[in-house]
């Protein structure tokens, strides 16, 4: 049987660069569920789609292929066949994402899909819904955060860094925004597994969370 890890937590919780890291020391398959759930968001922007149109969103879910492959360690998407990593990062594409990732047409492709992934191969998963939902059986379930202060600051330094012109108020405010929707929709909101270890990363550096988790994979394993 495959080993499991889930990571679940709000944007900017760090989720993303922990699990890479933990993939990496274990040998593991890491899985970025956001990014898949990006590139169905840029598909229906690319369409015109309106986020609130449940209608024409259930419907397009039909003609969208989301898959994945692994190139130089790091996870590619691919949307109908195109690879799309280098246009879902934006922060526009991030709050439609959030907008139609409450509707249950959306959440059953992916969720099959991660299902699939996840049945024979050791791997961590991160996202939303992955301890709750995806894969409750999951061996580890870790949920990580952090207070928005720290998350805000985080995805502004990581802003700058990229050259872009951003103000901390608004990221905190845009923050505060994506939590409401992802832990109030009605399928799969966020929230913590009964059985997952909460992980506040407020006050830690990304080694001491990597090395908390893997002492929680070594625990387990014993
Ligand atoms: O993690 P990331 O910021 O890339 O996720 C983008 C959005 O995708 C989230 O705000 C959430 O609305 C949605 N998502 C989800 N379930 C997941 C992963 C992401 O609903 N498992």
């Amino acid at each position: 049987m495959a080993f499991n890890i889930a990571i679940d937590g709000p944007a900017g919780a760090g989720k993303s660069t922990i699990a890479k890291r933990v993939a990496k020391e274990l040998s593991y398959i890491y899985v970025d569920t956001g990014a898949m759930y990006r590139a169905m968001a840029l598909y229906f922007l690319r369409k015109g789609i309106q986020p609130e149109d449940e209608t024409a969103i259930s419907a397009a879910c039909d003609e969208i292929t989301v898959s994945l492959s692994m190139e130089h360690g790091e996870q590619q998407v691919f949307l109908n066949g195109e690879n799309v990593n280098s246009f879902i990062r934006t922060e526009e594409v991030g709050k439609i994402t959030s907008a139609v990732s409450v509707y249950g047409k959306v959440r059953q492709k992916l969720t099959q899909l991660q299902r699939d992934l996840a049945e024979h191969t050791d791997l961590i998963m991160d996202g939303r819904d992955i301890g709750t939902c995806v894969l409750p059986k999951a061996q580890v379930k870790i949920y990580l955060t952090a207070s928005v202060e720290t998350r805000g600051k985080r995805r502004f330094l990581e802003l700058q860094e990229k050259g872009a012109v951003c103000e901390m108020e608004q990221i905190c405010e845009d923050i505060r925004g994506r939590d409401e929707q992802d832990m109030n929709r009605k399928i799969s909101p966020l929230k913590q597994a009964e059985d997952a270890i909460l992980i506040d990363s407020s006050e830690m550096t990304i080694d001491e969370v990597v090395d908390r988790i893997l002492g929680i994979v070594e625990e387990k394993c014993r």
